[in-house]
């Protein structure tokens, strides 16, 4: 496709932005259409901090990504002029039979990347919050750190609007015809040379041919406050993700402009991206048992906010992005792991307009 031509992407989300990001370094012509505000703070990708790392356990087919992806992140800072990443350790809490956290060393020595094992009693000492009933193993791996989203997602507006993009806000897309570029808002059609859509949970709306592969999932966290003894311990904590207790559990630190959070990585694989968005008793059962169990004083941790977030997942875990019609390109990034990839993901969408000519 010539360089002056129109794309239209729907969807003010990261996996949005980051196309519109990549689609105007290559002389593309971009507007975005957004339903909500923009950013929309229901969409999956605003939150306080997301977690990026190499290590992906067993699923290796993500870990050879991230290297690229962490060289776009830091294009990406360098473009919008900050640089929202804070770098620390996380540390992998083993408690049982797990193959994760071997598989994860496989690809740090593969790049390079520094990992130790922490003695149980270190982990005691230095980390007063976690309980040790069943630990096993604990491994601390580099090559990881917090994103701060909100920031990002901000800043990167910022910098596309001043790159020339065009922003539409309250722009609910209805209709879409990946045939000829065509989206309709308000019974109003607009037409470009290729849509992008990028549509977050709300993907099966706009191409409900992906019902049964993408599917939406309702997820919840916790924003806590320790208690007062924890509170100097937390702030200086690493990222921790528990690998025991039934679940996959992981634990963010409050960094400055961020509070403690926690949240798990398995799928409830239903509800609404429209449903309300304060995480009810059910929502949050797996939270609060995994608390009582793996933190301690867990009955002293006030609950600041109680949040439901959706993303969509995959029987596989593996993203969508791939061609649609003749004219359109689906970037649906997510499986709880398209913020950190989605600098690549938004690199792919491009060379897939770039290939529709
Ligand atoms: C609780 C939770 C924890 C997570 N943790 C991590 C993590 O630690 N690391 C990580 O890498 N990833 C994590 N993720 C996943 C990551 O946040 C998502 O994969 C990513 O933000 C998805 O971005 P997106 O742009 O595809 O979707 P979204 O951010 O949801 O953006 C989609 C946008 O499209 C808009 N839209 C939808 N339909 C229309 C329409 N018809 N017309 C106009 N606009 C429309 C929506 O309003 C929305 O703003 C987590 C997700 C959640 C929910």
């Amino acid at each position: 496709m010539s360089k002056s031509k129109k794309v239209f992407v729907i969807g003010a989300g990261i996996n949005g932005l980051c196309t519109a990001w990549a689609l105007v370094r290559r002389g593309y012509e971009v507007e975005v259409f957004e339903r909500g505000g923009i950013p929309n703070l229901v969409s999956s990708s605003y939150d306080e901090h997301r977690i990026t790392r190499h290590a992906y356990g067993t699923m290796h087919a993500y870990a050879d990504k991230m290297p690229e992806a962490f060289r776009l992140w830091e294009q990406l800072f360098a473009d919008i002029g900050a640089r929202h990443l804070d770098e620390r350790p996380q540390i992998l809490f083993q408690r049982g039979p797990e193959p994760w956290v071997d598989a994860s060393i496989v690809d740090l020595d593969r790049f390079g990347l520094g990992w130790r094992d922490l003695s149980l009693g270190e982990v005691a000492d230095r980390y007063p919050m976690i309980r040790m009933d069943g630990m096993t193993r604990a491994v601390s791996i580099d090559g990881s750190g917090i994103l701060f989203p909100i920031r990002i997602l901000t800043d990167l507006v910022v910098h596309l609007g001043a790159k020339g993009v065009t922003f539409h806000q309250s722009a609910d897309v209805s209709d879409i015809d990946p045939e000829n570029a065509r989206l309709t808002v308000g019974g109003t059609v607009h037409e470009a040379d290729h849509l992008v859509i990028a549509a977050g949970a709300w993907v099966l709306r706009l191409l409900p041919e992906l019902a049964g592969e993408a599917t939406p999932s309702r997820q919840a966290v916790l924003f806590l406050s320790p208690p007062v003894e924890l509170a100097a311990a937390w702030r200086e904590a690493p990222i921790f993700l528990d690998l025991g207790n039934d679940s996959t559990t992981y634990m963010l630190p409050p960094r400055p402009g961020t509070r403690l959070k926690i949240g798990d990585h398995i799928f409830t694989r239903q509800g609404d991206p429209d449903a309300p968005r304060v995480a009810t008793d059910e929502d949050c059962a797996r939270l609060m048992d995994y608390g009582t169990r793996a933190l301690a004083g867990f009955d002293r941790y006030t609950i600041l906010e109680r949040k439901a977030c959706y993303y969509t997942v995959t029987d596989t875990e593996d993203f969508v992005i791939r061609p649609v019609g003749g004219k359109a390109t689906v970037v649906s990034a997510c499986s709880g792991h398209g913020f950190k990839l989605a600098p690549h993901s938004g690199e792919e969408a491009a060379r897939l307009v770039d290939a529709a000519g």
